[in-house]
């Protein structure tokens, strides 16, 4: 049995392979940051040129790298931990142990872009020391690398800490807004506004890009809608939850199956009920959770008179009543799996990703957890 410990709330993100670690913090690599190295190796190595490219490239890997770096850095003068580093093609995610508060995200925050800066900063100021002058532009940034590749990487530092600046969601910028609009706004609502800003921005940006036929710039409005919504759904998901215990959100009335139980009751539970996932008993103690893959899984490799207690799943998640809802929001949501609430070792309740969207969906419309 698991319960909601930091070692379970460190799972790796999904679709990631561990890569290095940098200042006890493992870097993982999302499968398409991989896919899209693979793709310009193809396309790109052997080229005339290429040398500098893929040195262009991995400046801006590593820029990438020290900006989560500095969020990491930041967070953990704050003694916030981060779990892990995972690289995308658009950049970089710190995912740590918990939320920030604002005044802690304001800092914590402003340090990716200031990286960037700092970067763009020591490049120009060594070539001023060298005396070499400045020979490209912002605009030579996406045209194949014919060399200066150390100017590029400085400009392209620039444009990012300017990219991240913009006051919107899922942009950093985004997050400083939020911050700084909560010091005088209910979180909620600051939260809405820089989301609102995401979405204003990339439709802008996608407007903009398909009246002048930068498909570039389509592409990346499209990832900006896509992060404001979803940035948006967990900030507001936790904004909801947070400060209210598990046990206002969770289902009370729900079936159980015996350990005794064969696959074909479980089947009949599935088809009778709206339920997904059963706690299977033995006594008043629960021994495993039987999930609906676990059950068709089951049905289709041992057959109906299978018992329950060969299919289920020992190492389901527990947790207390008085847990925090938004603390748990996050394992919920990367298991996709359900929740036991136990208390004192007895079954009290369960909490699962239907249910807790339609509390979610009660408390926008105003209802109040009963607490
Ligand atoms: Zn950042």
């Amino acid at each position: 049995m698991e319960r909601l410990t930091a070692l379970n709330q460190s799972a790796p993100t999904v679709g990631t392979l561990r890569a290095f670690r940098i200042g006890g913090v493992p870097v993982r690599l999302h499968f398409t940051f991989i896919l899209l190295v693979a793709l310009l190796v193809v396309t790109d190595l052997g080229h005339e040129g290429s040398g500098a490219f893929a040195l262009y490239l991995l400046g801006l890997f590593v820029s990438a790298l020290l900006h989560e770096m500095a969020h990491a850095g930041v967070a953990s003068r704050m003694r916030v931990r981060t779990l892990e580093i995972v690289m995308f093609p658009i950049g970089g995610l710190a995912r740590l142990e918990r939320r920030l508060r604002p005044s802690e995200e304001l800092w914590v925050t402003l340090a990716g872009p200031a990286a960037n800066l700092a970067v763009a900063g020591a490049i120009f100021g060594w070539m001023a020391v060298m005396r070499q002058p400045v020979t490209i532009g912002l605009t030579d940034l996406l045209a194949p690398s014919d060399g200066a590749v150390l100017q590029r990487i400085a400009f392209a530092n620039l444009l990012v800490a300017a990219l991240n600046l913009m006051p919107a969601f899922p942009m950093d910028g985004g997050r400083v807004l939020r911050a700084l609009l909560s010091f005088v706004r209910p979180e909620e609502e600051a939260t809405r506004v820089a989301a609102w800003m995401g979405r204003m921005l990339a439709i802008s940006m996608g407007l903009y890009g398909l009246v002048f036929s930068e498909l570039l710039l389509v592409f990346f409005a499209f990832f900006v809608w896509l992060g404001a919504t979803q940035e948006t759904a967990a900030s507001l998901g936790r904004t909801l939850t947070n400060g209210i215990p598990v046990r206002a959100a969770m289902m009370t009335e729900f079936h159980k199956l015996g350990h005794g139980d064969t696959v074909r009751d479980a089947a009949n539970l599935l088809l009778s009920t709206s339920q997904q996932d059963f706690p299977v008993m033995n006594g008043d103690q629960v021994i495993g959770l039987l999930g609906r893959n676990g059950l068709l899984r089951a049905l289709a490799q041992e057959g109906p008179e299978a018992y329950v207690a060969g299919a289920m799943d020992r190492d389901f998640i527990a947790l207390e009543p008085e847990a925090d809802l938004a603390e748990t929001l996050p394992l919920l949501a990367r298991a996709g799996r359900c929740a036991l609430i136990m208390d004192d070792n007895q079954l009290i309740g369960m909490l699962t990703t239907d249910n807790l969207s339609e509390f979610l969906l009660l408390r926008r419309f105003g209802m109040e957890p009963a607490v």
